[in-house]
């Protein structure tokens, strides 16, 4: 018997191997893609009163932030909180062989495709709003919302009872499930928290398809892990806001400091009065900017015209400390004369007291006015590169110093906020990640760049300035959190969660095991395994 020479038994064995790779690895991507192209199918099955749509999802793949696009296969419009739990116990049934995976998405205004899923399923929550506000009058009123109510609508329809939320954010054209899932902040949380301080009790879908009602006393482990949770361990379908008495209008004031730690020494004196001084206190950093005074014309009214009008803001640095007070109508005597006693313990620059008498409504939807004008000018979907920090109380003069004193000396490319909060009125059992201090400051860089630009106000510039006052911070060992975080390591995300890491893990493998719920937040990954 002749044998085939060595050579040519290993060539013809590689050649087997080869064509047997090649029918394996074909055969696996025609599985995938028949996986893949069945989802639709699969999708399509499920009984719903809403629906899925494939075909327009380009929406989804977009936030606020214009940075992130991420594709999804599917946007469920959900009608009922048994459609979002039919659909994600659908995904958990197909376990880890299917790559699936569900976002929220509330009104999309993430700014890293937080509310993003790569090929999965983003669920529209604004469908679910409407039948299910109501509001309950009495000794502590409240009312029941959908997750993906606008808090814009939760003010009106409350109002109609005299009601409002007690805190809330700079912009309310954002969802409840949004905002809940972040922390939810303004200038009223150093006196009620965050808005996740104000929710007695919420209904959540879990990475299972389960549906539980939790609060503080019923289900709190879930109930704390979601507040603040980044959207990791439910779906937020309903959640109970506590509301009080609205007041019909609202006294705002600007005044402006030169020197930022007697602006700071300002900020922290009436946010720690023993008696109640303003409802909202915040404040901002105004750097070179020309005609200041005379573009607060339009809406404020300086106290003194004749000294207001020899201000100059050109070429400065200045702190603007912004607060409010609000009224009935029949309280207003009382009203100025306690405004003007408040005022006069604090150290500002005495031309620059700016007064405005506005609605409530008008005060609380105040971001909405600029949302229309940038609009208008084609400015409000670019690119949004923002940076939100806590930053410690003891630290908040050495970060002042470096950041408005060196890093952003010539111009800032947006607003930046800046104020203090009681850490007192934040719940430490919730997921929200807060620096260690009974007193810490957001600061918030909410910059806008210019597409395309090369230059100062371009994203490159921008980003690199973040880059910068991040690493200060990580050197300066500041003990910063971000707020509205973003990584892209989990090393990353275990820092920033520090000793809570642990238990964030641990509600992640009770409440959605798979790692299906939230991907864009790029905490964890899906384990995907073939079968
Ligand atoms: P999305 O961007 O759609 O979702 C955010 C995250 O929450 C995603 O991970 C998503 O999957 C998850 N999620 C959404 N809905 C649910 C749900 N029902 N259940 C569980 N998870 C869910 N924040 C403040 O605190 N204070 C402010 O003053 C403030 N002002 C802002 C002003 C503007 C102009 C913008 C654009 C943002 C502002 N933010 C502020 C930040 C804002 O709170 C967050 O961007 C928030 O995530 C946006 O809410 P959204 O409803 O668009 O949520």
């Amino acid at each position: 018997m002749r044998y085939p020479p060595v050579c040519l038994l290993r060539q013809s064995n590689i050649l087997l191997i080869r064509s047997f790779m090649l029918l394996f690895l074909s055969c696996v991507t025609i599985r995938i893609k028949l996986c893949f192209s069945s989802i639709p199918y699969t999708l399509k099955a499920l009984p719903l009163d809403g629906h899925f749509n494939f075909d327009e999802v380009h929406l989804a793949a977009k936030d606020f932030g214009n940075r992130y696009q991420f594709l999804p296969v599917a946007v469920l419009h959900p009608k009922s909180v048994s459609d979002i739990a039919t659909t994600i116990e659908h995904i958990w049934q197909m376990g880890p062989h299917s790559e699936l995976t569900i976002a929220a998405r509330g009104h999309g205004h993430s700014l890293q495709g937080q509310s993003q899923a790569h090929r999965g399923v983003v669920i529209n929550m604004q469908s679910l709003r409407g039948p299910y506000m109501q509001v309950y009058r009495g000794n502590s009123p409240y009312v029941d919302v959908s997750g993906g109510e606008l808090w814009i609508d939760i003010l009106h329809q409350s109002l109609k009872f005299g009601l409002a939320p007690k805190s809330w954010t700079d912009y309310l054209h954002l969802t409840v499930g949004g905002t809940l899932s972040n922390a939810g902040i303004s200038g009223q949380a150093f006196r009620h928290g965050p808005q996740i301080s104000n929710v007695h009790q919420l209904e959540v879908v879990t990475g299972k398809g389960e549906v539980v009602t939790c609060s503080e006393k019923q289900n709190s482990d879930l109930f704390h892990g979601v507040l603040g949770g980044l959207g990791q361990f439910g779906i937020i379908t309903r959640a109970r806001i506590l509301l009080e008495p609205a007041p019909d209008k609202v006294k705002w004031i600007r005044v402006l400091y030169s020197d930022f730690s007697t602006f700071a020494i300002d900020q922290e004196k009436l946010i720690s009065a023993a008696e109640n001084t303003f409802d909202y206190i915040e404040g901002f950093v105004i750097i070179n900017r020309t005609g200041l005074l005379n573009n607060w014309r339009s809406s404020f009214n300086p106290q003194d015209p004749v000294q207001a009008s020899q201000f100059k803001s050109d070429g400065r640095t200045l702190f603007c400390l912004e607060v409010a007070k609000y009224f009935h109508l029949d309280e207003i005597d009382v009203v100025n004369q306690e405004i003007e006693n408040y005022m006069s313990q604090l150290s500002y620059i005495t031309s620059t007291l700016f007064l405005s008498e506005v609605t409530y409504v008008e005060f609380l939807d105040r971001v909405h006015v600029s949302e229309v004008m940038l609009r208008s000018k084609g400015l409000w979907e670019v690119p949004h590169p923002w940076l939100n920090l806590f930053i410690p109380k003891s630290k908040i003069q050495d970060f002042a110093d470096e950041v408005f004193g060196n890093i952003l000396k010539e111009t800032s490319n947006g607003p930046i906020l800046i104020y203090p909060v009681n850490k007192s009125k934040w719940n430490n059992r919730t997921s929200a990640v807060i620096p260690e201090e009974d007193i810490f400051y957001l600061v918030a860089f909410l910059t806008s760049a210019v597409p395309s630009s090369t230059g100062t106000d371009g994203l490159e510039h921008i980003l690199t300035q973040n880059k910068k006052i991040l690493e200060f911070c990580e050197t300066a060992h500041l003990g910063v959190k971000q707020y509205l975080p973003h990584y892209t390591t989990q090393e990353e995300w275990r820092a920033h969660f520090g000793p809570r890491w642990e238990v964030f893990v641990k509600r992640k493998s009770a409440y959605d095991p798979l790692a299906v719920l939230a991907p864009g937040q790029r905490i964890f990954q899906k384990a995907i395994t073939s079968s």
